[in-house]
């Protein structure tokens, strides 16, 4: 079959073949893959009704859309196979390697995260516990909150280490699922004794049940007048769990978090609900892999990530890369800033070392050389970007397509901060603004770590606010920014940002017109006047009637003519520009003739109106 021709580009046909892009490829990606010319794609795809740059990145249906059309198959690799994929040709997977005897394997302490209602106790509880380590007392240091601390308990004679993260609530608990990396065993659920099942109760426990989790529920508060642990037990029925004293297999154990009451028993209910439910085990032997609980930039260490090993033995020299962040391990730290050489499944640790910062969830994995890591890192780097092009695109139908060449105008933003948490704050703070539907806000950047020369160059394509929250432009950033004019704007709070990104959006908009009235005038005679037409001699009832401003003609109350202008104004003979009320004046309206006695000339003008 001949090549069909669109748009007088020729377009070669597949015949079912497959090819395969990434996710978020181009039409020029596609076009470079089956040998056509990217114009005779963009043509293709605008005759499937979607208008789509050469260039721009395109979402899987359309691609597929697309494909269909033009007679190949294209498979689209979702950023996790191409993962699969980009470690297995550097030999490497992720996850549990099947070929291990798992009975060999070491048992690994549980990872716990404290979740529940607002209040009741969370954050008093993680404090508590912390202090209950039986091996703390000789670590000393000054704990500091790394993301994650282990301690250490004794049960049934035996020293068992239980780790725990420290960012309690269920909203990092799902960030993170949301991520695909499950990090957390066992589910404490805290419920105030003296207040009972509350909203977030439920939320928390909905979200362990649904990531099948194991929940322990410590009933807090108990040194509090009128706490009432039975009801707390008694409630929570209702949500299927029963408590073992009544017969279910979920533990209760009473606490007080200021009193230190009940500690111990809680320990204990954790350990004996892994050993129970869970057979947690590890290979210490295996390739260390793991996931990011925090990353943060700190001003004299630069990038630093609190991990937790979940496989293998993280070292201290080894070459890791997390989520698109890679570098060296130069020092391994526990909470209290003691130096590991060494840290096993289930340990969290900071790792001091990498080029950037990663961001909560991410997973890393140990290889063989830095080069390596650097290569992974990189790649996931770009793909990470193609997505995000891809997500962001919104789809332009060609119903929408008048709207869409009218350009609907976009701020673009660059966000860096401090922490990968207040970036991701910041930006969701910011998507939420909604100004008028024409105007959009896109990051096309964001990051942790100070504003450096290659956000500035990014910057410099038109309407690019680069934004540093606690975060300053470094050496030829500042100077860059400021030789071409890159609007960069620091911030300490988010509000202030918001405030200022809304104003900026404002300024964007279209101006507004409001009509304001100038002047009436009432129709008293009419005058033909040859080669220039009807005139009307008219009196001025209110305000002034100023020449070329705009008109309406109103008869009997109804507006006969709109979009009109006082082309001439007289005052007997002469010209005039403006007459005011209480005169008697000849107005003419141009081309419109239609002037009869007794009708009302109104005038006014166009002004624009300040937004609110
Ligand atoms: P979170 O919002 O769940 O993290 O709750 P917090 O840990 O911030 O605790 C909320 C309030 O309850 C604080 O004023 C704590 O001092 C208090 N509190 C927490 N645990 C106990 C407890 O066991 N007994 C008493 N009396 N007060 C507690």
């Amino acid at each position: 079959m001949a090549a069909p021709s669109m748009g007088g580009v020729s377009l070669p046909r597949g015949n079912g073949q497959t090819v395969r892009l990434p996710r978020g490829a181009s039409l020029t990606d596609l076009a470079e893959r089956i040998n056509a010319e990217p114009a005779a794609l963009v043509t293709a795809l605008f005759h499937l009704g979607e208008m789509i740059t050469a260039t721009q990145s395109v979402n899987d249906e359309t691609l597929q859309l697309l494909g269909a059309e033009i007679g190949w198959v294209i498979q689209v690799v979702s950023p996790e196979d191409e993962d699969r994929e980009l470690l297995d040709t550097f030999d490497l997977t992720f996850g549990d390697a099947e070929s291990d005897d798992e009975d060999d394997w070491d048992i690994r302490p549980p990872v716990v995260t404290v979740m529940g209602h607002v209040d009741h106790g969370k954050t008093k509880l993680l404090d508590a516990l912390r202090h209950a380590n039986v091996a703390g007392k000789e670590a000393g240091g000054i704990t500091q909150h790394i993301g994650a601390y282990q301690i250490v308990t004794e049960l049934e004679g035996n020293e068992r280490p239980v780790t725990f993260i420290d960012t309690p609530g269920h909203e990092s608990f799902t960030a993170m699922r949301a991520r695909g990396a499950k990090v957390t065993d066992i589910v404490v659920l805290v419920v105030a004794a003296d207040d009972g099942v509350m909203p977030q109760t439920v939320e928390a426990l909905n979200h362990a049940q649904a990531a099948e989790v194991p929940i322990v529920v410590a009933v807090n508060k108990i040194d509090k007048e009128g706490a009432n642990p039975a009801k707390i037990r008694q409630q929570l029925t209702e949500y299927g769990l029963v408590a073992e004293e009544y017969g279910g297999d979920t533990m209760f154990v009473d606490v007080s978090a200021t009193t230190r009451q009940g500690l111990d028993d809680l320990l204990a209910a954790i350990l004996l609900t892994a050993d129970a439910s869970l057979d947690l085990r590890a290979n210490v032997g295996q390739d260390p892999q793991g996931v990011v609980i925090e990353g943060k930039l700190d001003k004299g260490r630069g990038p630093v990530a609190t991990v937790l090993v979940q496989r293998g033995t993280l070292r201290q020299g080894d070459s890791i890369v997390a989520g698109d962040a890679y570098g060296r391990v130069r020092s391994l730290l526990d909470e209290h800033g003691n130096k590991l050489k060494e840290a096993l499944p289930a340990r969290p640790v900071q790792v001091v070392g990498l080029t950037s910062v990663p961001r909560a969830g991410d997973t890393f994995l140990v290889v063989e050389e830095d080069r390596i890591a650097r290569q992974i890192a990189d790649r996931r780097q770009a793909r990470i970007r193609n997505a995000q092009n891809a997500s962001m695109r919104k789809r332009i139908s060609l119903e929408d397509l008048d709207a869409a060449l009218k350009e609907t105008r976009q701020l673009n933003l660059i966000i860096k901060g401090d922490n990968s948490g207040t970036v991701e704050a910041l930006e969701e703070a910011l998507m939420k603004i909604e100004v008028s539907d024409d105007i959009s806000l896109r990051v096309i950047h964001r990051g942790v770590g100070g504003i450096t020369k290659s956000d500035i160059d990014l910057a410099l394509a038109d309407d690019v606010i680069v934004l540093g929250f606690n975060v300053r432009a470094e050496g030829q950033a500042t100077e860059l920014a400021a030789r071409e004019g890159v609007d960069v704007r620091y911030y300490t709070v988010i509000y202030q940002a918001i405030e200022e990104i809304e104003s900026a959006l404002k300024g964007m908009l279209k101006p507004e017109y409001e009509e304001v009235q100038l002047g009436t005038a009432e129709v008293r005679e009419v005058f033909r006047v040859p080669k220039i037409g009807n005139v009307a001699g008219s009196l001025v009832r209110s305000g002034t009637i100023v020449r070329n401003s705009k008109a309406r003609l109103v008869r009997d109350g109804a507006v006969v003519a709109d979009n009109l202008t006082v082309e001439s104004l007289r005052r007997f003979k002469d010209d005039a520009t403006e007459v005011r009320e209480g005169y008697e004046c000849g107005i003419g309206l141009g081309s419109f003739n239609d002037i009869k006695i007794d009708d009302v000339i109104q005038t006014f003008e166009l002004r624009e109106k300040p937004r609110s």
